[in-house]
């Protein structure tokens, strides 16, 4: 209902997109190029194409944290565009390995001895790549490293004794899945960054909590509590949470700019489950922007008592 939610400017520090993007590239090929080389010895599956996704998100949210991006669909593509890189990189440091044991393996072959004589070493590589096809190398490479196939084993490390668990199609399938987990995790972290509240008169990242309330976390209070935010009758809420069982509970508070009175903060109120436990659960059931007036009211509504 009375739900408004924060939309963000689009807005960023000059220069700041091109930066990002230029420190999110480097991210992933730097992370390609390690993984690449550290897969020779591991076949970290799944569990690689989720670090470099964490290498190219992290670097990347530094970047839009400290230049103030405020643009998620532009750190999303860029996010997309790194996560292509990384793993172009490290299938690229995959290759070079492939090439430089296949020319071990020809220099080694009285066979391929003549054409090695005659054409050179290089060649002979390609010549055993592309099998006299006109398709490009590196092509003949991925199909052959997906003939011969990925084996999955339950430590994660492949073994040469095993069959190869994925051949053909489900190789292909992996690898796209390998880019669909690096781009997920980085343009979920990057994009999750961008749409942060930001005081635009300020120029800074919201960044003050303002604790309204702490009450109780029992299913009709909540709902209660949600339908009273909902008519914006938000001391009402404050004032009605009641106490908390020990088991759950639930948290009034105003995000804002601690800079200003001028802008908009947030008021969210977040549940509190298995508070017993030792994984104490939290979930935001109502979040919304309110007007600079309304904030200064619940502010002076709900400060405490002056000790007398
Ligand atoms: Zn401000």
């Amino acid at each position: 209902m009375a739900r408004r939610a924060y939309v963000p400017s689009g807005k960023s520090d000059p220069g700041a997109l091109p930066r990002l993007a230029v420190a999110a590239a480097l991210a992933a090929v730097l992370g390609g190029l390690v993984l690449g080389f550290v897969s020779q010895w591991l076949s970290l599956l799944l569990i690689y194409p989720a670090a470099l996704g964490a290498v190219i998100g992290g670097v990347g949210v530094s970047r839009v944290k400290s230049r103030h991006v405020r643009q998620p669909l532009a750190v999303a593509l860029i996010g997309l565009g790194a996560g292509l890189l990384g793993e172009t990189s490290l299938h690229l440091v995959k290759y070079a390995r492939f090439r430089s044991e296949l020319a071990t393996m020809l220099n080694n072959n009285p066979g391929a001895a003549a054409y090695v004589e005659a054409n050179g070493l290089d060649a002979a590589v390609d010549a055993a790549l592309t099998e006299e096809s006109a398709t490009p190398p590196i092509l003949g490479y991925l199909e052959l490293a997906a003939r011969n196939g990925v084996t999955i084993t339950k430590a994660g490390h492949s073994s040469s004794s095993s069959k190869p668990t994925l051949t053909g199609v489900g190789v292909y399938a992996l690898w796209v899945i390998n880019f669909l987990i690096v781009c997920g995790i980085a343009v979920g972290m990057l994009v999750s960054e961008a749409r942060k509240p930001f005081c635009e008169g300020c120029v800074g990242w919201y960044d003050a909590t303002h604790p309204l309330a702490f009450g109780a976390g029992d299913s009709p209070t909540v709902k209660q509590a949600v339908l009273r935010l909902e008519g914006s009758q938000y001391a009402e809420a404050a004032r009605n949470l009641g106490a908390s069982d020990g088991k759950s509970a639930t948290r009034l508070t105003l995000l804002g700019c601690a800079k200003c009175n001028a802008h908009e903060p947030l008021i969210e109120l977040t549940r509190i489950t298995g508070l017993k436990g030792n994984k104490p659960h939290e979930k935001k059931v109502f979040v919304s922007l309110i007007s600079p007036s309304e904030a200064a009211q619940l502010r002076a509504a709900t400060r405490p008592a002056p000790a007398s």
